[in-house]
């Protein structure tokens, strides 16, 4: 941890003032952050299994998904129960997907790389709530649109609820100290590219005879810049939308179909775009100006 000594982490120096020696609370707090993110990823991993199959997230306990049986606390612990079990169910040894490793593990390090990086670049400290919700959201979208070819609304309305949360609760993050101000910016910019891509999505329909664009791609959008603003909204669906053309085309050469029937899953890149702006945003806002 020693190279973060003389980095000024801005944002979270409330630490000296408190009194603590810096660099044990930092490795203190990156501890902390990872084992909290690969809980929440744990629950993604719930609502990756679930929302496609329209199941509730909240209400049935975890129970393994081949015999049934109730998952016990000390077996749900992120990380740590899939390898003691060995990624096996304790009661059917049955083995479960290597996605729930993964995807507690790969949340467990991008919270803690966010977390660094909004530290690095001065945001305020609420930047931090919007960020590491757009990280989960991202992640559980690309993951079920890959399998299932949707993006659930159980996703998206959630995320848009949050992001205008995010804002009224902590408007500076938006650049003002309104509530109401911030509140109405967030809005804005859910709505603004959504009502574009409504009207791209029925002309689109309407000329081609056929689905140019799922509405869940046009939801996610709109949760996109309710959470991280306009810039963010329109880069995550241009640098999106780019991606996907080239590699869905790849993949229609690749797989020697024709290009008018190869389906492309937009979720992956548009939630790959969404981590790109993440991390390199403000880089690449202040690289144009
Ligand atoms: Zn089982």
């Amino acid at each position: 941890m020693f190279f973060f000594q003389n980095m000024p982490l801005c944002p979270y120096d409330w630490w000296f003032r408190a009194g603590f020696e810096y660099t044990a609370c930092l490795t203190f707090a990156l501890i902390a952050i990872f084992i909290f993110g690969s809980c929440w990823g744990s629950f993604m991993n719930v609502c990756i299994w679930r929302m496609p199959r329209r199941e509730s997230v909240v209400t049935a306990p975890s129970h393994c998904t081949s015999c049934g049986a109730d998952i016990r606390w000390y077996d749900n612990l992120p990380i740590v129960s899939y390898l003691v079990l060995r990624g096996r169910c304790r009661a059917c040894r049955t083995p479960y997907s290597c996605r729930y490793f993964i995807v507690e593990l790969v949340m467990g390090l991008l919270f803690c790389a966010f977390f660094i990086k909004a530290g690095l670049s001065r945001q305020e400290p609420g930047v931090l709530a919007s960020g590491w919700v757009m990280l989960l959201f991202a992640l559980a979208a690309a993951w079920i649109d890959a399998q299932h070819r949707i993006i659930p609304d159980a996703l998206n309305y959630p995320a848009m609820l949050l992001g205008l949360l995010f804002a009224g609760l902590l408007p500076e993050v938006w650049g003002t100290p309104v509530w109401h101000k911030a509140l109405l910016m967030s809005f804005l910019s859910g709505v603004i590219p959504g009502i574009f891509l409504a009207v791209f999505a029925v002309g689109g329909e309407k000329l081609t005879k056929k689905e140019v664009l799922g509405w869940g791609d046009v939801k996610f959008i709109m949760a996109c810049g309710m959470l991280l603003g306009l810039p963010g909204a329109f880069f995550i669906l241009c640098a999106g939308s780019l991606a996907g053309s080239i590699g869905g085309t790849l993949a229609a050469i690749a797989g020697r179909r024709t290009l008018k029937n190869a389906s492309i899953a937009f979720g992956p890149y548009l939630a790959g775009a969404a981590i790109l702006w993440l991390f390199a945003g403000n880089f690449l806002l202040n690289g144009l100006k």
